[in-house]
């Protein structure tokens, strides 16, 4: 699996940089964002070093579906039982900051700081 030593979100799957994580499977690594915008911020993650969505490719599609089902499931288990925004950044324009896929799941009750 491909790992990038300097990315931090590498690191935070490898332990190397510690997270509240709320999820993981052999693919898929789940954690709080650390200035969360919604009382329940997570982040989805491969495990696989996949710069940003302009990098997905077929190979990817299993892995995304698998996000996507998790995602309603980690709110619900969040006790998130009235709706949540998903979220992709992607590239400069799209405001990505970490440059390692990432897929924001935001719920719980308003107001939120931001989104
Ligand atoms: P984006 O702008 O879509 O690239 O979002 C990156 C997100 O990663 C932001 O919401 C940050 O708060 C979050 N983030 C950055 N570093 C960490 C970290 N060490 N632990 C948890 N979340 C982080």
């Amino acid at each position: 699996m491909h790992r990038d030593p300097s990315c931090i979100f590498c690191r935070i799957v490898a332990g190397e940089i510690p997270s509240r994580k709320a999820y993981e499977d052999e693919e898929l690594f789940v954690f709080h964002d650390i200035a969360p915008w919604a009382p329940v911020h997570v982040l989805m993650i491969p495990k696989e070093h996949i710069a940003g969505f302009y990098d997905v490719t077929d190979a990817h599609t299993a892995m995304l579906g698998r996000m996507m089902a998790l995602a309603p499931r980690l709110m619900r288990e969040h006790g998130v039982t009235n709706g949540f925004r998903t979220l992709v950044n992607t590239g400069q324009d799209g405001r990505q900051e970490v440059p390692h896929f990432h897929v924001h799941v935001m719920g719980g009750p308003r107001p939120w700081v931001k989104g």
